[in-house]
């Protein structure tokens, strides 16, 4: 009798602490994305991103490293939209794990679940490295944050039901301090809107539609291509005719175009953090806003 009840408490004791020590293993393909994967599963989470700041997410090596990875991994949270098109599928199929396939609950799209800006009536080769299923930078806009990651949230408990408790009152954290921040982030960069502003690349266009500023050009010729000689020049003759508080890039991207478009121009050069990990301090989104913003505002009058 007393034996049984040992038992029992044992068994008892060992579901108690699987359930409360249950970790799903988050492959993320970018920083954000580990970093909201962690800001809703806590503890119960590990996460690992196959990118860094320093890294074009557009195009990375599908190094045996990150197979293996995402042959453990429980979940995929990646960008989506064509992003990741040119080494996620390749890391897919090596890795053999089939739950995190396409049209699996372990695999999960950001860009899938919110509305996304520049969808082409058309696509041909002649547009250069364009997005079919639109721009893809979602995460440069808190609104479409707080929508994915309540999706993402809804996931967790999907995968992992027996905490679906701990991750709704993370949920629920994580959205009353966002909603509060981005009150914050709208007061603070209201001198911003109407601001023109040069772009390396199609990366801000989601930031720049949240706080209405004007794009004024893109280093880019074409998404995707490098900027070339001919190209800084029109640049230049049309900031000229209407001027730009700042070019921007980031840490993935060579500084040297904006360098000189603002040796041509006197326009400032603003490296501007993208993602987690991207400036000194930004250890996760809400850092990330906050110095996005903080720098802007430093450039704009
Ligand atoms: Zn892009």
């Amino acid at each position: 009798m007393k034996r049984t009840r040992c038992l029992v408490l044992l068994v008892m004791g060992l579901g108690l602490s699987q359930a409360s020590s249950a970790r799903l293993n988050v492959f993320a393909c970018e920083p954000e994305w580990a970093s909201l994967a962690k800001a809703l599963g806590g503890e119960l989470i590990a996460a690992t991103s196959a990118t860094t700041a320093r890294q074009d997410p557009h195009r990375i090596e599908a190094r045996p490293s990150l197979i293996a990875k995402v042959r453990r991994a429980d979940l995929l949270v990646c960008n989506g939209a064509e992003l990741e098109i040119g080494w996620l599928p390749m890391l897919q199929r090596q890795a053999g794990n089939r739950k995190v396939l396409p049209g699996q609950a372990g695999y999960f799209e950001a860009a899938e679940q919110v509305e996304r800006l520049g969808i082409p009536e058309k696509v041909d080769r002649s547009m250069g490295d364009v997005h079919a299923s639109g721009n893809p930078h979602v995460h440069l806009d808190p609104r479409r944050v707080l929508k994915i990651a309540s999706a993402l949230s809804e996931r967790l408990m999907s995968l992992d039901p027996s905490n679906t408790g701990h991750y709704r009152s993370r949920l629920d954290d994580f959205t009353h301090h966002w909603q509060q921040a981005l009150e914050r982030w709208q007061r603070i960069a209201e001198p911003l809107k109407g601001a023109r502003v040069v772009v390396y690349h199609q990366d801000w266009d989601y930031l720049f539609d949240w706080l209405q500023i004007v794009k004024a050009g893109s280093l880019e010729p074409k998404p995707g291509l490098p900027a070339t000689a001919g190209h800084l020049a029109k640049l230049r003759q049309s900031l000229m005719e209407e001027p730009a508080s700042a070019i921007v890039y980031t840490r993935y991207q060579n500084p040297k175009a904006a360098q000189r478009l603002s040796q041509l121009t006197g326009i400032a050069a603003l490296e501007l953090p993208y993602t987690v990990g991207g400036g000194e301090g930004v250890t996760d989104l809400f850092s990330l806003f906050d110095e996005t913003l903080k720098r802007l505002l430093q450039v704009v009058p």
